[in-house]
């Protein structure tokens, strides 16, 4: 007898196929089975799911193919796996399978089954025979007093939590002991722990495997992040789906990993949005961490020293409506002594267009003098932001994108950050010839190459000269790049570091005792709401990397120089006062309705021309004006997106905001069919795509 099967394939997102398609099989399979289905001319990898679907099809079984063969190696995917994938599904906007198949690893799309089995038995037998290197085991310290408090409430309650701790309370000590204390009270219990950007914190990874791989075995640990060969991706996929890892270290994408005995999700530096899936399906895996949590019975821990306003509205007090348990740890272990003095420095009062203030200049020198380091933080790469001639006014525009191209000095490239258009750095003005050409502004290279001039003179105790290095996406573009020039940072060979938000975050540099923002500014008056708590955070973070070795005395020091001292974003910052900044950024969104006190979603369209973007959003939007209206859901009206042109392609947007959640799920829902019967109308001609991003983090 045969049977009919729904199964998830990849489909094109936004497709007329989105839901499962029907398949032939000989017997029945359980819902979460993987097998090799044909697809138009192709063979691809499904996964049936639930079965109601495919009896109810209304194509006749003659044109329904067969499956081609099952991979029955490993176990089907469990039932709660497949409710994660379906709700980010609907949440998201997107379609299942696309969000299913985006969660397997790659390698496993190409497998046949026997493949697989011999893939399976080589693992287990390079398990078996591995010369096991043992890890130095390391003994856990004896907690501080704010530690086993957080601990206590942590093991008391179901939480979900938010660790608000501050850089170096020894926030990672408690993920640590939970998942020690989970492991040992339950043989089959599993663990994941999230990171923003494991490259950038090898160190974590390190202290996971420290702990748990002498007690647990070398298999009890896997990482699970995009820079992993597709073959190490599978290999950890298949062990947290088996069972044998049981603790999981990854970016974003573990969040979908199988794991059929997840316990523990901890979601460290919750507040990153790199957690943000910025493309496909744009999910938060902080946000599905907790929904996740509910569906497995898992704990959820979030913790950071500088929460998002989500979450950290979300852990207010119960009785004013708090769902998450907030648990502090305001002090910093106790050798690491005092966190960072603040130092502002008053533009105003400095020489014109001087890029490091006298004032600034001096503590870095005298920092190297002693052997010390700093670290100093420009949010730009590269040279100069723009060439430009002076006779004319020509500027170094892409042609393709409504953004300046960066001059490089190092490769005397022009180079567009939005589209990757570089050419060389033209001789003369190609507007007017005018051999002048001036740089405005300036990027780190640029930054770099002034702070040399400017420590020519000054000495290392050991009288050498001082060695001035960078770190941003420029100088870290090759494989293993980033990681010998933190070595090097860490080796005491670097006195001052240049760079971007890459060196602000997690790296526990134990010489540098001074971090300074060179120009913050920007941020304060941005039109994206979110930029001053992104400003905050990275300030904070930076800070956080200031001072971490108790043994230098003279405690260590944040310079922010900005034009605008008396900011209260700086206020909060020099006092360390995450809640007071927190509060008051609250006040203002609650009065602005904007989130947390209101939800939203961006519908965004590419066309040739900006008209077609617009008119697209406009016709969709008009089409659905008075459900919106009875659904209390505001839809805005479209407008050109700040990068309004990259790559010749044209961009639009769309705000849509309601105060409830639900409210604005359900229209989303509803209006996804009208979005996608609007593309056919004659007004969305040359329309190239449209997308759905729900808790958009930028607008
Ligand atoms: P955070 O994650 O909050 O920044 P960490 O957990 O990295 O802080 O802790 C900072 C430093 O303090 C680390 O070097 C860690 O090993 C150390 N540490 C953490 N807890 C303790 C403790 N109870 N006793 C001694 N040292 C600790
Ligand atoms: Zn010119
Ligand atoms: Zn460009």
């Amino acid at each position: 007898m045969t049977h009919q099967l729904s199964v998830l394939v990849q489909t094109p997102a936004h497709s007329a196929i989105s839901g499962p398609l029907t398949y032939r099989s000989e017997s029945i399979l359980a819902p979460g089975t993987l097998v090799r289905v044909p697809l138009g001319n192709r063979e691809t990898l499904g996964v049936v799911w639930a079965h109601e679907l495919g009896l109810q099809s209304a194509v006749g079984s003659d044109k329904v193919r067969g499956i081609i063969s099952v991979l029955d190696a490993i176990a089907p995917l469990g039932e709660r796996w497949q409710q994660l994938v379906t709700f980010a599904a609907d949440y998201y906007q997107r379609s299942a399978g696309e969000v299913a198949l985006a969660a397997l690893p790659p390698q496993l799309r190409d497998l046949s089954p026997l493949q697989l089995t011999r893939h399976l038995q080589r693992n287990a037998k390079r398990a078996s025979t591995e010369a096991w290197t043992s890890v130095e085991a390391s003994p856990s310290p004896e907690l501080s007093a704010e530690q086993q408090q957080a601990l206590a409430a942590f093991h008391t309650q179901p939480g979900p939590f938010l660790l608000f701790g501050a850089t170096g309370s020894g926030k990672t000590e408690v993920y640590l002991q939970c998942v020690a204390q989970l492991l040992a009270g339950d043989p089959r219990a599993q663990a994941m722990v999230m990171v923003p950007e494991i490259n950038l914190t090898p160190q974590l990874e390190a202290r996971f495997v420290a702990r748990f791989a002498p007690p647990y075995g070398p298999q009890a640990v896997v990482a699970m992040h995009s820079g992993m060969t597709p073959a190490q991706r599978l290999k950890a996929w298949l062990a947290a789906h088996s069972g044998v890892a049981r603790i999981v270290l990854g970016t974003r994408m573990a969040v979908f990993a199988s794991m059929p005995g997840l316990r523990l999700i901890v979601v460290d530096e919750e507040h990153d949005p790199s957690y943000k899936q910025q493309e496909g399906a744009r999910y938060s895996a902080r946000d599905l961490a907790v929904y996740r949590g509910r569906l497995d019975g898992a704990k959820v821990l979030l913790g950071s020293a500088t929460p998002s306003l989500e979450s950290w509205h979300h852990s207010r007090p119960v009785s004013e409506g708090g769902r998450y348990v907030r648990l502090e740890m305001p002090s910093r272990i106790g050798a690491l002594a005092a966190l960072p003095q603040v130092r502002r420095v008053d533009m105003n009062h400095q020489p014109k267009r001087a890029v490091f203030s006298p004032p600034l200049l001096d503590a870095i020198i005298q920092r190297a003098e002693r052997g010390e380091q700093s670290m100093i933080l420009l949010n730009r790469r590269g040279y100069a932001p723009v060439l430009n001639c002076g006779a004319c006014d020509w500027k170094s525009q892409c042609p393709h994108c409504s953004a300046f191209r960066v001059f490089h000095k190092i490769d005397r490239t022009l180079r567009c950050h939005h589209c990757g258009f570089a050419e060389r750095v033209p001789r003369a003005c190609p507007d007017c010839g005018n051999l002048d050409l001036t740089t405005v502004g300036r990027g780190t290279e640029r930054l770099e190459e002034h702070l040399v001039e400017l420590l020519v003179d000054v000495r290392r105790p050991s009288q050498e000269r001082l060695r001035v290095a960078r770190i941003d996406a420029d100088t870290t573009r090759l494989k293993g790049a980033l990681e010998s020039q933190l070595a090097q940072v860490h080796a005491g060979d670097v006195d001052v570091l240049v760079g971007t938000q890459m060196i602000a975050k997690g790296h526990d540099f134990r010489r540098i005792t001074l971090v300074a923002a060179i120009n913050p500014d920007g941020a304060l008056f941005s039109s994206d709401f979110r930029a001053g708590e992104r400003l905050f955070s990275l300030l904070m973070q930076a800070a956080g990397r200031a001072g971490r070795d108790a043994s230098i005395s003279g405690g260590a020091e944040m310079w922010i120089q900005t034009f605008h001292p008396k900011h209260p974003l700086f206020e909060a910052l020099k006092r360390h006062d995450y809640p007071a900044f927190a509060a008051q950024q609250l006040v203002e969104r609650e009065q602005a309705g904007l989130p947390p006190f209101s939800f939203q979603a961006l519908v965004r369209a590419e066309a040739r021309t900006q008209e077609v973007a617009q008119a697209f959003l406009a016709a969709a939007s008009a089409a659905v004006s008075e459900t919106a209206k009875q659904a209390q859901v505001t839809l805005y009206p479209p407008v050109p997106m700040s990068m309004q042109r990259v790559a010749n392609v044209e961009r639009a947007q769309m705000l849509v905001e309601s105060r409830s959640r639900v409210a604005l799920q359900r229209f989303l829902a509803a209006w996804h069919t009208v979005l996608h019967a609007t593309r056919s109308l004659p007004q969305a001609k040359g329309l190239i795509r449209w997308s759905i991003d729900v808790d958009p983090l930028a607008i």
